[in-house]
This record gives structure tokens, C-alpha cells and sequence, in this order.
């Protein structure tokens, strides 16, 4: 019931909670809030780790983590680490990865709609794989590739499954800005007209049908049309996208990454696929969702005729998930998280919008109110990546922890940054 005290298992894998506090990697959270101040993102390193190792072993080389959903240099740098490659959909998150240190060698490029100079810079770096989207791009490529320059692709393709969180449908038509369409032709068409280009080699097809997907079969599906497809093209990779859901509240359960892993292999070899087709993925949400958490300060109770509103020190800025998606999340008291929740309020944020919600019925102890931390799990995906300086809030910080230690990876935000653009 979601009066009762907040689900251990929503939290990270090194989650210790005791009456007064939770710990994590070995650090109170309390302690964290403290030393770093709120808003606060938080993230466990060994649970970082040990979904990126799943992910490497699961799949074969090349699967890739999906920056996107969390990135900055100590991510990239960890995802490296644990034998993943970077998957980047624009220039900007290019630069950051390379200034990280990861060689382009690992680095994946996606995108649909690549600008001539993030094209030029991905083949001058030379990463690993050019995923292609458009017939655009084709032409831009063209114009760009020399014949000295080795250029690996992969083709997205749209593959008529569209996945939703609980089932999978399959459509005849695909409308959709990503990829090309098996169906009409087209993916056959960016195929041919990539090989005629003397320094491409296409190494296969890639297909992403969706996020927050917990159910496989829209994989196996997937796999099983991909395979079809290519079967006389004698690729060398399949790439199945990223998506795989994980549970943000109480009563959700997902798929582990190792499960995922294996329904795709049992559907590659059903449709005959050999043991020579590298099949690759590329987790975002499922890596790091989990591995983070929020810690948040209240500032103000008010209670008005239909409920109690709760404000804290950050909101849409930090995490536009709930007013974009209407995803829903949990709330704990850092200091009482054994305790049950029967104050119900809305956990609204610091912002001058009436959508500002970031949960709109949260459960927490009675005596939890002004000056208490509230701790956000699960906000470890496209919640930083996604923050803005709305209302010129700066953005948190961003600490990993790991063996009883904190470190910073991404320092707050200051009022000279938010200035810094101002000529
Ligand atoms: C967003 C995206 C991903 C990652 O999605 P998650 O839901 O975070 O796993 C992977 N691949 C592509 C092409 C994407 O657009």
C-alpha cells in the first residue's frame, strides 16, 4: 500500500536504511544533503557498475550505453571502464564524451538530423559506428567521405513494431521522424545506396522502438523482423535500441538487462541468426535510472481545501519527467524511511507554474515538513540530462559515491553561470 514505508528495492543496489537515516555506497544521505546542499543528484557507483557489466555481458561487443539519459565525463568515463560504447546523438554530447577521455574508437553516433560539421568531426575522430538515418545524411556523407577514411555504419531502420509499456502492437504504416521504413522500401534503398559508396561499410541494421518497455516480447518481435531482413545481406551486427523500462514506483517490475539479453538471443537464433552476428543494445534508462536518486529540501507546507501542497528547493529544472510524460515517482523522508507514509500532499517545486508538480500524490510520514530532506529514488535517467535553468535556477550538483567516500563529478551551478552568456 503506498501508505507503507518506501520500497528497499527502489533504491540502489548499496541502499542501507535505518530508523534516521538511508545510506548509500556507504555515505548517509543526510550528511550528503548537508556537505553538497539541495537539490542533489546522487548516484551509487556500484550499481552504475553492475548494470553496465550486465549490459556487457548480456550483449556482445559493441552494445553501448545511451548517454543521452545521464551524461557527463565520470559517466562516460565509467561506461568505458566496464567495457560499454558510447552512444551520442549530437555534437555537444560528441565533445563531452571525447574531453572525458573515451576514445572515439568507442563511440557510437546517432542523431537525425547530423549537421555537416557534426558529421566532418565524427569522421575525423573516427568513431566506431555512424548509425544512418536519412537519405540526407547519405548525401552529406557522400560529399564528406574520402576514399582513405574507412566509414562504418549502421542503418536505422523503422521496423513496424511500436512498443508501449505493457504491450507490444504492430503497425502496417510507420510515422515516426527516426529511421527508415522496412516496410515501404526505403531501408533497402539506404543500404544500397551506402554501399555504393567506396569508403562505407555497412555493417547492419539497427532498430529502436521505444523507452520504458517492460515487455520483451516487442523485442523478440523486433529481433525476429530484423533478422528476416537482413538475411541475405551477410551483416555482422543487429542492434536492438535501448528502452528496456524500469520500475519507478511501488507495484512496477521490470525485466533485468541479463533477461533482455537472453530473449534477444533465443529470437536471433530462431530466426537462424549465427553465432557471427555481434548482437548489440543500448540501454540508457536501465543503466542509470536506479543508480540515482534526489534529495530535496521543503521549504513550504500549505495546506488548502483539497490537499496540502509540499514546496521543495528544485522541481521541472531538475526533473521535467513528470510535467512532460506524466511519469510518476516516489517521496521518503531521508530521516524517517522506515516509517509509515500516511501524509498524503503534492510534491510541487520552486517554480512560478502551476504544472510544476513533481509528484502529484506523494505519501510521506506526518511528521515530515519544513527543513525536512525528501529523497526522490529513481531519478538517476533524463532527469540531469533533461534540467534547465528555468526560472535561472542552477542546476544541481551531481555527487557519485562509492566505499564510504563522495565525490563530485558535476559542481552546482552558480549565479556566474547562469551570467556567463551574457555579452
Ligand atoms: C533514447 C534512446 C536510447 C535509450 O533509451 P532508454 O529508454 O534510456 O534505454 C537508445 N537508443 C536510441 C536510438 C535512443 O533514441
Amino acid at each position: 500500500m503506498s501508505t507503507d514505508p518506501i520500497l528497499a528495492s527502489l533504491l540502489c543496489d548499496t541502499a542501507t536504511l535505518s530508523d534516521g537515516d538511508v545510506s548509500v555506497g556507504g555515505v548517509s544521505l543526510r550528511d550528503l544533503a548537508a556537505t553538497y546542499g539541495t537539490p542533489l543528484f546522487v548516484y551509487d557507483e556500484a550499481t552504475l557498475r553492475s548494470r553496465c557489466r550486465e549490459a556487457a555481458s548480456a550483449f556482445d561487443d559493441g552494445v553501448a550505453f545511451a548517454s543521452k539519459s545521464f551524461l557527463c565525463g565520470a559517466m562516460a568515463r565509467l561506461a568505458f571502464e566496464e567495457g560499454l560504447c558510447i552512444d551520442v546523438a549530437t555534437g555537444g554530447e560528441l565533445d563531452i564524451v571525447l574531453r572525458s577521455g573515451v576514445p572515439a574508437s568507442r563511440v557510437i553516433m546517432h542523431g537525425n538530423n547530423k549537421s555537416h560539421d557534426e558529421l566532418e568531426r565524427a569522421l575525423q575522430v573516427g568513431v566506431h559506428r555512424i548509425v544512418i538515418d536519412n537519405f540526407d545524411e547519405i548525401d552529406r556523407l557522400r560529399s564528406l567521405a574520402r576514399p582513405d577514411q574507412p566509414l562504418n555504419c549502421l542503418v536505422r531502420v523503422t521496423p513496424g513494431v511500436e512498443a508501449h509499456t505493457h504491450e507490444f502492437i504492430r503497425t502496417g504504416q510507420e510515422d515516426t521522424k527516426f529511421g527508415f521504413s522496412v516496410a515501404t522500401g526505403d531501408a533497402r534503398r539506404a543500404i544500397s545506396a551506402l554501399r555504393a559508396v567506396p569508403s562505407v561499410t555497412v555493417h547492419g541494421v539497427h532498430a529502436h522502438i521505444g523507452s520504458q518497455i517492460f515487455a520483451i516480447d516487442g523485442y523478440s518481435e523486433t529481433m525476429q523482423i530484423l533478422g528476416d531482413f537482413t538475411r541475405d545481406d551477410d551483416f555482422d551486427e543487429l542492434c536492438i535500441g535501448g528502452g528496456l523500462g524500469v520500475a519507478y514506483v511501488a507495484g512496477e517490475s521490470a525485466p533485468s538487462i541479463s533477461q533482455w539479453g537472453d530473449a534477444i538471443r533465443v529470437a536471433a537464433r530462431k530466426v537462424g541468426l549465427g553465432e557471427n552476428v555481434r548482437l548489440l543494445a543500448e540501454p540508457g534508462r536501465a543503466i542509470v535510472a536506479q543508480a540515482g536518486l534526489t534529495l530535496y529540501r521543503v521549504g513550504a507546507v500549505k495546506p488548502v481545501t483539497q490537499r496540502t501542497y509540499m514546496a521543495v528547493d528544485g522541481g521541472m529544472s531538475d526533473n521535467p519527467r513528470p510535467v512532460l510524460y506524466g511519469s510518476g515517482y516516489e517521496a521518503f523522508d531521508v530521516e524517517r524511511p522506515l516509517a509509515q507514509r500516511p501524509q498524503a500532499v503534492r510534491l510541487v517545486g520552486k517554480h512560478c507554474e502551476s504544472g510544476d508538480v513533481l509528484i502529484d500524490e506523494a505519501w510521506l510520514p506526518q511528521r515530515t515538513g519544513v527543513g525536512s530532506v525528501i529523497c526522490t529514488p529513481v531519478t538517476g535517467a533524463y532527469g540531469y540530462s533533461m534540467a534547465s535553468n528555468y526560472n535561472r535556477v542552477p542546476r544541481p550538483a551531481v555527487v557519485f559515491v562509492a566505499d564510504g567516500a563522495a565525490r563530485e563529478v558535476l559542481r552546482r551551478e552558480t549565479y556566474d553561470d547562469l551570467a556567463r552568456l551574457e555579452t
